[in-house]
């Protein structure tokens, strides 16, 4: 029986190390504040935001979201970016995605700066992840190595399969389990024979966004498995990319859906924003 990647415990764990490193930046009187810029009125994305709202306030971070109708302009959000780079007051700001039809994020993503890029998703701080230059990292395959390291997995030298290679998650948990000194190899929707390559895994993390693609059959035994898709299940609840209960035998370890790398997700948040106003607190002032 596989032990429990829990994913609520360590994320409390990291919440409460944020709020603590909150409350001593303000006592040197550098306030933590996360902006969120959000379009249009995507239910999933309202419901998102107002999570981070209520995360950030439980910590002592103050939030601002920056709210825009569906048909506001690129220029517009564009010229919000810039402010919010320059506002001295902001330690770290995100956009809200998926933005809607006719806008480009990739663009938007694109003019934030890498010190105030809470998500770790703008292409310069893609780039210095993968030249091993400081950065501020992705949430989720940063909170997947917070979770490993918090349960005493060891990765140097391990067999680690990644299935996915999105730019949000499986390339920047590969870079980092390089960074780790694990054997990385990644798959995704053309990989031929991928139980075969699957089996080789020490530790394998799922990320294909495919309804309980991963069974026993990809598993090797005693292996650690990271399950990273979300789905809504037949019963109303929430089921992963793994099959768990076909899985959960075999594997040493497992994370669950929900209650794994979701809450881990929501607390690298955090964690970022106040790294964020830790690294502008301690850098030379410009002028
Ligand atoms: P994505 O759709 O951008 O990427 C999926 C990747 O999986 C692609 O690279 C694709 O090549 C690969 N893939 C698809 N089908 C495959 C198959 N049959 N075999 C092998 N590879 C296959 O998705 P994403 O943004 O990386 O997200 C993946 C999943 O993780 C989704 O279910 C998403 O909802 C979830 N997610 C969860 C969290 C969290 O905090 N728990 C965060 C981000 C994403």
């Amino acid at each position: 029986m596989a032990k429990i990647l829990d994913g609520k415990a360590a994320a409390a764990e990291v919440r409460s190390e944020v709020a603590s490193e909150v409350a001593k930046l303000k006592e040197r009187g550098v306030p933590v504040r996360l902006d969120v810029i959000l379009v249009g009125q995507d239910p999933a994305s309202v419901t998102y935001v107002s999570s981070k709202e209520r995360d950030s306030q439980e910590v002592g971070i103050e939030s601002r979201v920056h709210r825009f109708p569906s048909e506001v302009s690129q220029q517009e959000l564009a010229t919000l970016v810039e402010t919010l780079n320059e506002d001295v007051a902001v330690s770290g700001f995100f956009i809200q995605l998926p933005l809607p039809e006719g806008l480009d994020p990739v663009s938007l993503i694109s003019r934030i700066t890498p010190a105030k890029d809470v998500d770790g998703l703008s292409p310069e701080s893609a780039g210095r992840l993968a030249v091993g230059l400081p950065s501020l990292l992705p949430c989720t395959p940063h909170g997947i190595i917070q979770l490993l390291g918090r349960n005493g997995i060891e990765l140097s030298g391990s067999e680690a399969v990644v299935i996915g290679r999105s730019n949000l998650v499986g390339k920047p948990l590969a870079q980092l389990l390089l960074r780790e000194n694990a054997t990385v190899t990644v798959c995704h929707s053309r990989t031929r024979d991928l139980p075969e390559v699957a089996r080789r895994a020490d530790l394998l993390v799922v990320a294909a966004g495919q309804k309980e693609m991963v069974g026993a059959e990809h598993v090797k035994e005693g292996a650690v498995v990271v399950d990273v898709g979300i789905h809504r299940g037949e019963e109303g609840g929430l089921v992963g990319d793994v099959r768990f209960d076909e899985v959960e035998p075999k594997a040493a370890w497992i994370s669950p859906v929900p209650g794994g790398v979701g809450p881990m997700t929501r607390a690298m948040l955090l964690h970022n924003a106040v790294r964020a106003a830790r690294m502008q607190a301690e850098a030379p002032k410009r002028g």
